[in-house]
């Protein structure tokens, strides 16, 4: 699943690939209802002959800026985008498609259909701005989250509170921090915090740094799943730093992959 790094990954990949100052001429789509405060018709008459100004990745959300307005593309759980030539081939699970003058398309891919196209929404504001930026510190969140009985793994998945954590990053920045995903956030030290905040950033860090590289080194085409992990998330696996079975658990339903020794309660 797209998570920050993928997502940040993806904006900086449009932006190489000079999707720039194109302008939009057409859209093609498979999937008419994902396109949400919108629909592929309106979408044609409201951008035509628009301009593509910027593109910003705001939590899991890529905003595209254009001259006449902004719109917005989620990934959802299996998606994924290409800026490639009409005349190249389309993937078979090329799901919408935004035609440009120049004849660059941008294709939006997704297996499972959960990928949005997204117009007229404002994003929800989270307590803390964005984990790669340096204001970030789970320190500064208010006296009301840090007073309260619920799950850490709990808090740092709630987007309301974080913008843009996705599952993978915080078990892996978890067990990195050696911190128990089920424990009570009001139970955490000023220090377990600090420590917390510093392995979330050098998390994503890492995995941007490897995104970095693929598209130096490659054709420019973000790939997924390029992230190192420190964590074993195979149920009974041994852990990687003590050889421990590994332990599942559900969280807010979310799966769960802890060290019961590392991450101790
Ligand atoms: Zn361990």
């Amino acid at each position: 699943m797209p998570e920050l790094p993928e997502v940040e990954n993806t904006k900086r990949y449009l932006i190489e690939s000079g999707i720039k100052n194109l302008t939009i001429e057409s859209v093609w789509t498979d999937s008419p209802t994902k396109w949400i405060g919108t629909d592929p018709h309106k979408f044609h008459s409201d951008f035509l002959g628009s301009r593509i100004v910027d593109v910003e990745r705001v939590a899991k959300y890529l905003i595209i800026h254009t001259s006449v307005d902004d719109f917005i593309l989620h990934l959802g759980m299996t998606g994924w985008i290409r800026l490639q030539h009409a005349d190249a081939e389309a993937h078979k699970f090329t799901r919408h498609v935004i035609h440009f003058s120049n004849s660059d398309e941008l294709r939006f891919m997704d297996s499972r259909k959960f990928g949005k196209i997204i117009c007229q929404q404002k994003l929800t504001q989270s307590l803390l701005p964005d984990p790669l930026s340096d204001q970030f510190a789970l320190n500064k969140l208010p006296a009301s989250v840090l007073g309260r009985k619920r799950s850490i793994k709990s808090i740092l998945m709630d987007q309301s509170v974080i913008p843009g954590l996705g599952n993978l990053y915080t078990d892996e920045s978890l067990f990195q921090a050696t911190i128990n995903p089920f424990t009570p956030i009001k139970d955490l030290t000023t220090a377990q915090l600090e420590l917390l905040t510093i392995k979330i950033k050098s998390v994503l860090q890492r995995s941007l740094d490897e995104y970095d590289l693929d598209r130096g080194i490659n054709d420019a085409e973000p790939y997924f799943s390029m992230t190192p992990w420190d964590i074993n998330r195979s149920v009974d696996g041994p852990c990687f730093k003590c050889g421990a079975p590994m332990q599942f658990a559900r969280i807010n339903s979310r799966g769960t992959y802890f060290c019961p020794q590392c991450q101790s309660m």
